[in-house]
């Protein structure tokens, strides 16, 4: 199933370009008050959430996705965590020489480890990127974004897929310079999110997808998330053993070779198999 959150509020399914108002589902969300508890309540209560919308669907208004704004399908990730250098950069070398150079690749993603991204910086296809600091250059990183189902400590590789909710696609936008990467990563808007969230069970196999993203019509980045050094199962084990995962958490499982600059009225399409693609409109902040 593809779940979108359109027009700030509203809850969708979407189904051959039409969206389908599901936002009565949301009234299954317990009433809680402040302090809340971690995590994102809707990612969190995604099983009851998805049984409502069963209940509903049969029933429920349909409109065209274009007349729609699409937002981040996660409204308020508890955090959101990214990996460095995690494609095999180039495949031919890696055929020829494969034992040297993924051990190579390996040892430097376990060396650096994961960063993280403010959450904050999250915005969504409606929203799009407003470019700070124009006197820097900054390049877009499409990405395979994992959203984290329920609480995850310390969990074994095979049981790593168990706690994802679904798969949506990520633009980690970045301005280069020579401070943290955090730093430069946290921009608000520099975590696109979008265009709707496709249910685990939709993605049987996340280490199998074509990516590609393209500028002003013109292809910057193709690859396969089976190039990924760390695969999706590896990166939620890896980053589980430092820190809890929470529901909403968001993993972006890094970018494949062919990143570059965009400019203020540049529209980048990101798209990934079997989740969808988007068009997200760069501007100046
Ligand atoms: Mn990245």
């Amino acid at each position: 199933m593809l779940i979108c959150r359109f027009n700030m509020q509203c809850l969708g399914v979407v189904a051959d370009e039409v969206v389908y108002d599901v936002t009565r589902a949301l009234e299954i969300l317990p009433r809680v008050d402040w302090p809340l508890p971690a995590g994102d309540m809707m990612i969190g209560n995604i099983a009851k959430i998805r049984d409502r919308i069963a209940d509903i669907l049969p029933g429920a208004t349909g409109v065209p996705v274009r007349s729609v704004s699409l937002h981040s399908p996660v409204a308020n990730p508890p955090k959101i965590v990214g990996a460095p250098v995690n494609y095999r950069e180039h495949v031919a070398e890696a055929e020829r020489d494969k034992e040297t150079f993924f051990q190579h690749q390996l040892v430097r993603i376990q060396e650096i480890g994961l960063f993280l991204k403010s959450s904050t910086s999250v915005s969504g296809p409606a929203e799009g990127i407003s470019l700070r600091r124009l006197d820097r250059r900054t390049d877009h990183e499409v990405e395979l974004a994992v959203i984290i189902g329920k609480i995850a400590d310390r969990v074994k590789h095979e049981d790593a897929l168990s706690y994802v909710a679904g798969y949506t696609i990520g633009l980690d936008m970045t301005c280069r310079g020579r401070e943290e990467r955090s730093l430069r990563k946290s921009i608000d808007s520099y975590s696109v999110l979008g265009p709707w969230m496709a249910t685990a069970d939709e993605i049987p196999n996340p280490d199998s997808l074509d990516l590609e993203l393209s500028v002003n019509g013109q292809l910057r980045q193709k690859a396969n998330t089976g190039d990924l050094i760390m695969d999706v199962s590896d990166l939620i084990a890896f980053a589980s053993s430092f820190y809890t995962l929470y529901p909403g958490d968001v993993i972006m499982t890094g970018t494949p070779a062919g990143v570059g600059p965009v400019m203020p009225g540049d529209v980048i399409m990101a798209r990934i198999e079997r989740i969808g693609q988007m068009d997200v409109v760069v501007k100046a902040a």
